[in-house]
């Protein structure tokens, strides 16, 4: 499946990338941080990885949970750690639009704190709910959904979604 979807907002593209994306390594975050114009230097480490891929899995299970699967209360404690040892917090601009800052934030934690910052942003928006995990439990592919309705299940309907109508067929036709 790609990795863009065909209108997504662009603001959420980084987001969007970083959830759909397998990382291989830390070479392969740190790649991926400067392609995206997160990395301010080019250095990391196997701790920032290990904590920029617990954000990972913990807003991919969110993105289950708008999928209607169910979850924990973990994924949501992991972010509320990260928000406070980020110094995670609201700024009003001179044009009264509302911001959200990193105040406490140093080098190679700073592209952790801006993909936490698109998805508080997102949430905050009321658009978060539209990131969601494919049902398709040998897929789990992250999609935005793009539909009217906000409705979409599978990432694909050619790929995973006749796959499971099939699925379900045959086990009707069996029972
Ligand atoms: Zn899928």
């Amino acid at each position: 499946m790609p990795e863009h979807r065909p209108g997504t907002p662009g603001q959420h593209y980084v987001l969007e990338s970083f959830l759909w994306r397998e990382f291989a390594g830390v070479e392969d975050w740190l790649e991926w941080t400067e392609e995206h114009g997160l990395a301010r230097t080019a250095t990391s480490t196997r701790e920032i990885f290990d904590r920029a891929m617990a954000l990972r899995e913990a807003l991919r299970s969110l993105e289950a949970m708008n999928n209607g699967e169910r979850a924990d209360d973990a994924p949501a404690r992991l972010l509320n750690e990260l928000i406070e040892s980020f110094g995670v917090h609201p700024l009003v601009e001179p044009s009264g639009d509302l911001r959200l800052r990193a105040s406490a934030v140093t080098g190679r934690n700073a592209p952790i704190a801006s993909i936490l910052i698109m998805a508080l942003d997102a949430m905050s928006k009321g658009e978060w709910a539209r990131f969601k995990l494919c049902q398709d439990q040998s897929c789990r592919a992250s999609f935005y959904d793009t539909t009217k309705n906000g409705t979409k299940t599978w990432c694909s309907m050619d790929v995973c979604g006749a796959r499971n109508k099939m699925r379900r067929m045959r086990e009707r036709q069996k029972g």
